[in-house]
């Protein structure tokens, strides 16, 4: 295959002083900051409201606005009882490329059930959000339309989520306050 080489252009004496790059900088965030702040002024006076203006998100108290489609922490949907809809078909734990989540199997009290989760954990910390999971389940029974992507842990062990944590997400130790976005759990 023919290879194109490239001729870099040599910097002329203007180049090397670097002022064109310095002012396109400059001129390019003084653009941004007076654009801002006009239509923010604007804003005030109730004037030009369909032009959004840029915003800080104060974080970590005020979160940005996620998009419903967005992988977020993982959670089990239940029955109507409150159990877990899992089967245990181990299909999310074969499927998991990052081998993050163990389950260990029992039978269900019901006969039309054949079996159900005695334990279910998965790893945070080696989960990398393919949603693969979500995908293979048989029975829409593992979710991640928490819509929380707080994670911070001080120990890897703190990163594990058992049963009780993946049915009941907003009450895990990893869990921060966020006011966007609150499924409701079934
Ligand atoms: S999102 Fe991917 S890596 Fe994470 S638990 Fe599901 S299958 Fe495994
Ligand atoms: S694929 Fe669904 S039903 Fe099967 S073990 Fe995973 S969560 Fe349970």
């Amino acid at each position: 295959m023919a290879t194109k080489v490239l001729k870099r252009q040599p910097l002329n004496w203007l180049d090397n002083t670097y002022l064109p790059t310095l002012f396109t900088g400059l001129w390019i965030t003084s653009r941004h900051f007076f654009f801002n702040f006009a239509i923010q002024t604007l804003h005030l006076f109730g004037l030009m409201k369909h032009i959004r203006g840029s915003v800080t998100y104060q974080y970590p108290e005020e979160q940005r606005p996620l998009s419903k489609r967005l992988r977020t922490r993982h959670r089990l949907t239940q029955r109507e009882d409150g159990s877990p809809r899992c089967v245990a078909c181990m299909m999310c734990e074969t499927i998991c490329p990052a081998r993050c989540i163990n389950i260990v199997a029992t039978e269900h009290p019901d006969p039309n059930i054949e079996k159900m989760p005695k334990s279910f954990d998965l790893d945070l910390g080696k989960c990398v959000y393919c949603g693969f999971c979500v995908e293979v389940c048989p029975e829409d029974a593992i979710r991640m339309d928490t819509q929380i992507l707080d994670t911070a842990a001080y120990s890897r062990q703190q990163m594990q989520l058992d049963m009780t944590e993946l049915l009941h997400p907003r009450s895990t130790h990893l869990y921060k306050t966020h006011k966007q976005g609150q499924p409701a759990e079934r």
